[in-house]
């Protein structure tokens, strides 16, 4: 094989199960390439090498004896730097967290484990998975691997980044708000927001409990389904974790097709001001390559699309300010030197280990739930989101799936969005998928002028990732 690295999940598996590559060939080739590339691209802020080659050698062993833990044995797998994997660093690309290592492994990281996935390296983001272009992290910036000068998109741009890098064949994430999406469509690969409960949040460092889920990005469709078979699934240590049957997708793939297939076009989203012309033009191309795919399309309406950025900032910021309280100098992570007494050992170390974001929205989200403002803005956020959910449920009396673009524009250059609102903005036609709980998947679908990737989100009612997986597949095989 000349180049590994540039192997999808599905095709690396082909090889080591056709005893062609070993897994610490597979895993060395991938190193080498975080060496060549990641200098400049800087989508890994820990790679613990002798731990991935003392995994990949345990998984050639069991493949040379025949038992296989599964037909992934011996693939790398990305992680963002909230997912706990046990002894390895987990620091959210915060100061407050720079030297804690994890005590457990994530739920998701057990059922990788489990299967003989191998957990590599550690993947930048934005600090506690705020902000959409990973400048937020604390650390370093990482770059957009098809133009250094433009942002990966965020939080998980490192993830993003990785796999479009070949550093990776596939990477974890994590999404509250467009987070998978939105950097996969930066970078031109594929990301999933399973649907709310699909996948254990145990071990994931919580930003927006009622919003967050973990999904994989990678460089198929395939791949795609292949990690949600893998990681999906009932964990009892997560309270919200459905006790629904998850798996065959990958194998349910061979299916394929949308023959027949309803996708609605929500009118809100393409009647926003400030969509950029290319992306404009390469969703209607989408929606003419499903057209002649035997799809039929059909507008419909989601009424409270413009009250979903507002009500997304309050709900997140109120669960973040909450979740974000146990970071307090004590029990473990940064502890200010400066403090003199308990009362400033909070102030100090939560002063200085918390970046700006972080403490803007901790403000926000404490001001929202203060006794004087919860009717007013929390409580009424709550609403707002119950009608948001009840539009898409209406939605999908007329159709099947929707198709949107994910983001307003491509890739933005580094500094371009320093208004805290301009940044938000890059989220309008993500946020409404977390709020509603349902699932969705960006998955490439042209370049602009300047050759950035663009995106298109499919989005499909809680459990249909399958419809999600066939309709994204048809596409990709065009
Ligand atoms: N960009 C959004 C935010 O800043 C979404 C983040 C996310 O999904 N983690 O909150």
């Amino acid at each position: 094989m000349s180049d590994l690295t540039q192997l999808s999940v599905a095709q690396c598996a082909e090889l080591l199960n056709g005893k062609q590559i070993s897994s610490v060939e597979l895993c060395k080739a991938f190193i080498d390439q975080v060496k060549r590339v990641d200098p400049t691209i800087q989508a890994f802020l820990a790679l613990e090498e002798d731990r991935v080659l003392a995994a990949a050698g345990e998984s050639d062993k069991r493949r040379a004896a025949g038992s296989p833990l599964s037909a992934w044995d011996g693939i790398p797998i990305g992680i963002k730097d909230c997912i706990s994997v046990k002894d390895e660093r987990c620091s959210c690309a915060s100061k407050i967290l720079e030297n804690f290592k994890a005590v457990y492994d994530a739920g998701v990281i057990r059922k990788l484990k489990s299967s003989g996935f191998i957990p590599f390296g550690r993947t930048n983001m934005d600090e506690f998975a705020m902000g959409s272009s990973c400048e937020n992290s604390a650390f370093q910036k990482t770059r957009n691997p098809r133009n250094p000068e433009c942002v990966p998109g965020g939080s998980s741009g490192g993830s993003a980044a990785a796999v479009a890098a070949n550093e990776v064949p596939a990477a974890l994430a994590s999404d509250t708000g467009g987070s998978i999406r939105q950097p996969a469509a930066f970078c031109g690969v594929v990301g999933l927001k399973p649907t709310y409960g699909r996948v254990s949040r145990f071990g994931l460092v919580a930003f927006a409990s009622s919003l967050d889920q973990i999904g994989p990005i990678t460089k198929t469709v395939e791949d795609s389904a292949i990690l949600l078979d893998t990681i999906g699934g009932h964990d009892p240590n997560d309270c919200t974790s459905l006790e629904t049957e998850c798996g065959g997708f990958a194998e349910g793939l061979k299916n394929a097709s949308v023959k027949g297939l309803r996708i609605g076009l929500p009118k809100e989203y393409y009647e926003l001001e400030g969509m950029s012309d290319s992306v404009r033009r390469c969703a209607e191309e989408a929606i003419e390559t499903f057209r002649k795919l035997g799809a039929e399309t059909v507008e419909v309406s989601l009424p409270h699309t413009k009250y979903s950025m507002a009500c997304y900032y309050i709900v997140a910021t109120a669960e973040a300010s909450a979740n974000l309280a146990r970071f307090d100098g004590v029990r473990y992570g940064y502890r200010s030197p400066h403090a003199r007494d308990v009362l400033e050992n909070y102030m100090k170390s939560r002063g200085e280990g918390f970046g700006t974001e972080v403490k803007r929205r901790i403000m926000l989200g404490t001001y929202v739930l203060s006794s004087g403002y919860y009717d007013a803005y929390y409580l009424k956020a709550q609403k707002v989101r119950t009608l948001i959910r009840r539009d898409f449920e209406n939605a999908y009396k007329q159709c099947d799936i929707l198709l949107t673009p994910v983001t307003p524009a491509t890739a933005f250059r580094f500094g371009e969005k320093s208004d805290p609102l301009q940044m938000y903005l890059s989220d309008v036609f993500t946020t409404s998928l977390n709020l509603s709980g349902n699932c969705g998947i960006s998955i490439p679908a042209g370049k602009d002028p300047n050759g950035m990737p663009i995106g298109i989100q499919l989005m499909a009612p809680a459990l249909a990732e399958q419809l999600l997986f066939h309709t994204a597949y048809a596409f990709e095989r065009r």
